[in-house]
């Protein structure tokens, strides 16, 4: 999966792609990740200029379409035998979610916009942008944090990037419930013992826990996911 975030803080990427699971991928080229500041883009060649006062009189400041629709038709440009996917992370987009994340693997390109101040020009999502995704119903400063979120979010589930030891199938969210209750050694600490069906090596019956755990978990805190999982499965 290419991966190519346009956005005008390209310096907070450094440190959270550079560890762990998405440092891995990128080292084994399960993915690709390019970083380009739309400020190079501005037709402002003296001060790189990127801003613009709203029309309407809103207080604020708004990236102006120049420079993005320069940014993203580069990138379409650098991705086009990809065919790639132009997504702006807009707290007005779809809700993402592992669904969402899921869908997104079939794709091989992604162009992430990142928005700053009150956002972008509506002209450039009218014409340029595919998709719209939020990561939460609140507004952040910037997309930055909601395109890592993304990166992150589908390169766990690439095949090849988690390996067995930290394979993503009992995640939540991976069949529609809720992680159950994970315990490590010491068998007792503070006086709390690990379920005792967990230290007694009968496979079947810890799997049998595991899922009753999962779906009561699921019930209690997220009752909204749990009606769609007995929509889905017939339960
Ligand atoms: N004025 C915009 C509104 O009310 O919808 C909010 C602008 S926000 C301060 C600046 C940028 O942060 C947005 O252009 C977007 O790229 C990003 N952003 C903020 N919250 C987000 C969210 N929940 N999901 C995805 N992106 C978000």
């Amino acid at each position: 999966m290419f991966f190519d975030i346009l956005t005008l803080f390209p310096s907070m990427f450094t440190g959270a792609f550079s560890d762990s699971i998405i440092k891995r991928a990128l080292e084994r080229k399960l993915i690709s990740i390019d970083i380009h500041d739309i400020r190079d883009y501005s037709d402002d060649l003296k001060h790189k200029t990127v801003d613009d006062y709203p029309y309407g009189g809103n207080a604020g400041m708004l990236i102006r379409p120049q420079p993005l629709a320069g940014a993203i038709k580069d990138a379409k440009e650098r991705l086009k035998e990809f065919k790639p996917l132009v997504i702006y992370l807009s707290p007005q987009g779809e809700l993402l979610n592992q669904q969402l994340v899921k869908s997104l693997l079939d794709e091989k390109a992604l162009i992430l916009l990142c928005g700053r101040y009150k956002g972008i020009d509506q002209r450039v999502c009218d014409k340029y942008v595919d998709r719209e995704i939020s990561i939460g119903d609140y507004v952040l400063s910037g997309g930055e944090i909601p395109a890592m979120v993304m990166v992150d979010a589908i390169t766990r589930l690439i095949p090849g990037v988690l390996g067995n030891r930290d394979s993503a199938e009992n995640d939540s969210h991976f069949n529609g419930l809720l992680s159950c209750p994970q315990y490590t050694r010491p068998e007792v600490f503070e006086q709390m013992s690990v379920p005792e069906v967990l230290v007694s090596g009968h496979h079947a019956k810890i799997l049998q826990w595991q899922k009753e755990q999962s779906i009561e978990m699921t019930r209690k805190r997220r009752p909204d996911l749990w009606e769609k999982y007995k929509e889905i499965h017939e339960v």
